[in-house]
């Protein structure tokens, strides 16, 4: 990539200018690797390559669900380890969601590693090597200006949607998410200024991962951390592991294609399912229309029935009329049928949603966004109408 003055380098990768794009940055992965704070340095060649690949991979992925990240494209395939990315003011804060206890929790806690959290702990740590990134609370962040309350709780909620989402793409490799640190900032200019976005990167080093749920299997850094000795043989199993979960990581962002196929009873129905379908088209799930009568033409939703069954691996039935519709529709398929027509659109459309989500951790997110945005929506409703004074239309509050 064209590459501009350095911006700011750390221990394993280097930010740059990019020409003529002021909004935007080169971010480059470099092949060292460290631990307790730089204490242990090394370099492994080739790593810098698989943390651009696995951080490109798992930012795409966000990006697909609908968080907002500072990730715009590259990583996957070139071969200089850089990403592009929109240039932000970073917040000096690690923010760490734990699913299970292990590293710093059991050491400052009276819990036995390896036990569920529930619910998820959320931590803040603020970068500070010289002081070995003490944990920082809520409070403190504030006081010190490193953030306001409204971004403290904003970085909250989206970390744990974030864990949420790799947990889900994890588990489904049968593999169980630790924990995870990750970063935030500020977007300096264009669209979207001053707001969060996860920034930094998301790679083999931000989180624990223990396939079948077993310690000593771990795939992550906490393996070199752990090294008594740093022998080349070790360097080449760490790589290895990095190597493993680069690949692991590639089919997060893949989408599963799946099919919607819509019964409407008749034209009125059809014409009163637009606000489902376009709820569900909102998913990005493609959607097939049929008119099919549970009065007039049953044996063709049979047919009809048999025919999307056998053409479509992951298919989900949306019924739109009277309940013989989906009675019939439901005897006529293995698959989900889902009665839209006595229910909220959106709530229906999740439904659907929730049913390709089990498998697709793109579609996860997305429904795991849209709860979010439902519960800010009426929460916001909420407390507008419990506003002590509310002015007039039009009048500034001073
Ligand atoms: P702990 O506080 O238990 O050491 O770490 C919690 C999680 O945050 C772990 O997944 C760990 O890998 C990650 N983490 C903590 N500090 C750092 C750091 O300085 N850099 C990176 N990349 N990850 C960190």
């Amino acid at each position: 990539m064209n590459k501009g003055l350095e911006i700011t380098r750390g221990k394993t990768k280097a930010l740059f200018e990019s020409p003529e794009q002021p909004d935007v940055a080169v971010m480059k992965s470099m092949d060292s690797i460290t631990a307790g704070d730089g204490a242990r340095r090394n370099v492994i060649e080739g790593k810098g390559r698989l943390a651009a690949q696995t951080t490109a991979r798992v930012f795409r992925l966000l990006n697909l669900c609908g968080f907002p990240t500072h990730y715009i494209s590259g990583g996957e395939d070139d071969d200089e380890n850089e990403i592009l990315v929109r240039r932000c003011q970073m917040i000096p804060l690690e923010v760490v969601v734990r699913g299970v206890a292990a590293g710093s929790y059991v050491k400052r806690k009276a819990i036995a590693r390896g036990a569920m959290l529930l619910p998820r702990v959320l931590e803040f740590f603020i970068k500070d090597d010289a002081n070995h990134d003490p944990q920082i609370e809520p409070d403190d962040i504030v006081a010190r200006g490193v953030a306001s309350p409204g971004e403290i709780a904003a970085m909250g909620e989206i970390a744990r949607m974030v864990f949420e989402v790799l947990a889900h793409a994890w588990r489904r490799r049968d593999v169980l998410l630790i924990d995870l640190k990750i970063e935030f900032g500020r977007l300096l200019s264009g669209e979207g200024k001053g707001s969060l976005v996860i920034a930094d990167v998301v790679d083999n080093d931000a989180w624990r991962i223990w396939p079948q749920g077993r310690e000593e299997m771990m795939l992550d850094k906490q393996m070199y951390r752990n090294l008594q000795n740093v022998t080349p043989e070790a360097l080449d199993q760490v790589r290895t592991n990095y190597e493993k979960v680069a690949e692991l990581v590639g089919s997060f962002p893949q989408m599963r294609t799946g099919m919607v196929a819509l019964f409407a009873e008749d034209q009125r129905n059809l014409d009163a399912a637009g606000d489902v379908m376009r709820h569900i088209q909102a998913y990005g799930l493609p959607l097939g229309r049929h008119v099919a009568s549970s009065a007039i033409t049953p044996q063709y939703i049979v047919q009809l029935a048999q025919q999307l069954d056998a053409s479509f691996a992951r298919l989900v039935y949306v019924s739109y009329g009277p309940s013989g519709l989906a009675a019939m529709l439901n005897g006529a398929t293995t698959n989900l049928v889902v009665d839209a027509t006595s229910q909220s659109p959106d709530v229906a459309a999740q439904s659907v949603a929730k049913a390709f989500a089990l498998d697709d951790t793109v579609l996860f997110g997305r429904v795991m966004l849209t709860q979010a945005n439902m519960r800010s929506a009426l929460l916001q409703l909420d407390a507008q109408l419990n506003q002590p004074h509310q002015p007039p239309p039009g009048v500034a509050i001073a």
